[in-house]
């Protein structure tokens, strides 16, 4: 019969430093059916710190500039920039006459077809 409850000492396979394995954490790591551990603390917390972040990345979020591509507003003739590239076979508006447009509706463009007197 094994003797539980004794402090062990286990030599890390990263380092070779030798880091106590408590009969608390033994017990513990039983339960959860995990196997001893071969790294001290200081080793597992390093491989943990590489495997959970991302090797070498810039993360900033939203710090990606946005492409924008130059259009000349069919409404307004001015000179102006979309974050979309724009439909040649459309018309672009610059971001003020599109929202109008958008607001008035595709019936209000202008004085339009005067088809009835
Ligand atoms: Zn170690
Ligand atoms: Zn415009």
């Amino acid at each position: 019969m094994p003797e539980e409850g004794q402090d062990q000492l286990v030599v890390c396979v990263d380092c070779g430093a030798q880091f106590p394995f408590s009969a608390q954490e033994q017990s513990f790591y039983k339960e959860r059916g995990y196997s001893p551990p071969k790294r001290c603390k200081a080793c597992r917390a390093k491989r943990k710190a590489q495997g959970a972040a991302p090797a070498g990345g810039a993360g900033d979020g939203a710090a990606a500039p946005a492409q924008f591509y130059k259009i000349v507003c069919a409404g307004c003739g001015q000179e102006s920039t979309v974050p979309f590239k724009p439909d040649p076979t459309r018309p672009a508006y610059c971001r003020a006459c599109y929202s109008t447009r958008r607001k008035a509706g595709p019936n209000a463009a202008g004085p339009g077809p005067a088809g009835t007197p």
